[in-house]
């Protein structure tokens, strides 16, 4: 298996996309649809021994631009087969329909996190600038958790992880460590994936992310490809210390409404992260709203109109985040 790294200058970091060499040739993930990128990728499928038309399938982790710009030109350049999880197939085949209804949310989300109308303005242009690097309508295959799909001379089992993506899934398989996995942004080496802002689709996402982190600890997996950076050999003990990232969250948003009174999402968001710019205007608040309706559910907040108050002041984050055991 070849890991092909791609600049990216849009959003944090670079991209990989992962090579898998046999009888079907199949790449995971493919990067934004932009100059750089596409010339990153052929190269690196190039350097690898193939051609862009030799690939028989595509694997995509979730829908975000960053992952699957490229599918629609390298399937109609390959005739490649495209699979991705049943609940970003419409987002990332281009369906009308699906782009609508997130853009409907996203409006709806916007003015009920009292997100202010200057960096509104900015989040605008930059959604519209990643719309375009979502590139070329694709045929996406939908596949659901414990699907296989014959990927290089064996198999991958398809994971469902949703959290930071509805449909976000890794893709297992018999690797060289044991039994691995590509993993997309389900886990990611230094950063914690957003959760709240990243897919405004998913239903309490912190409680549904905060499972998938459950889920990969069951697993087992002893080494997993992320979509951005380097492989994970600990992925257990990775979702562990993230899971207990959110459970330190949750206590200074408690810490906020408690020192500051009742606040909306924008307003805990710019006392937990201070100013924000580009794609952070989304992820911010998106990340305190996971936290406010997560508290809500648990019955530790109320929430009036947009605002959000303590209904006790005397509560303990560690009661209302789970963090997985892990054996170290
Ligand atoms: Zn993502
Ligand atoms: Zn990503």
């Amino acid at each position: 298996m070849e890991r092909i790294s791609l600049g990216n200058t849009v959003f944090e970091g670079s991209n990989n996309s992962y090579l898998i060499p046999g009888d079907q040739l199949t790449l995971v993930d493919v990067g934004v649809s932009t100059d750089h990128v596409r010339s990153d990728l052929r190269n690196g499928i190039e350097a690898a021994g193939y051609e862009i038309a030799d690939i028989d399938s595509i694997v995509l982790t979730h829908w975000h631009a960053d992952h699957t710009g490229l599918a629609g030109e390298l399937q109609a350049e390959s005739g490649a087969t495209v699979y991705a999880h049943t609940a970003d197939a419409g987002l990332i085949a281009g369906d009308e329909d699906a782009h609508f209804a997130e853009t409907e949310m996203r409006a709806q989300r916007f003015e009920e996190w009292g997100i202010p109308q200057e960096s509104l303005d900015e989040l605008t242009d930059f959604l519209s600038i990643l719309n375009d690097l979502m590139g070329e309508d694709v045929d996406v295959t939908p596949v659901e958790d414990g699907d296989t799909i014959p990927a290089g001379d064996g198999e991958l089992e398809v994971v469902h992880l949703p959290g930071h993506a509805a449909g976000l899934c890794a893709f297992a398989f018999e690797g060289n460590s044991g039994r691995e996995a590509f993993i997309g942004d389900a886990v990611l080496p230094k950063y914690t994936p957003n959760i709240g802002g990243a897919d405004l689709r998913v239903e309490r996402p912190l409680a549904t992310y905060l499972d998938s982190l459950d889920r990969v600890v069951d697993e087992q997996f002893s080494r997993v490809w992320p979509g951005h950076r380097d492989p994970i050999d600990e992925p257990a003990e990775r979702a562990r210390v993230i899971a207990e990232h959110h459970r330190e969250r949750t206590g200074r948003v408690l810490d906020v409404l408690s020192e500051h009174g009742p606040a909306d999402a924008w307003t805990v968001s710019a006392h937990l992260f201070g100013d924000l710019s580009n794609v952070h205007i989304l992820h911010g608040p998106g990340e305190a709203f996971a936290h406010l309706d997560h508290l809500v559910e648990e019955g530790v907040l109320s929430r009036d109109g947009n605002e959000y108050a303590l209904e006790d002041a005397d509560v303990d984050a560690d009661a209302l985040v789970a963090v997985p055991e892990t054996k170290r």
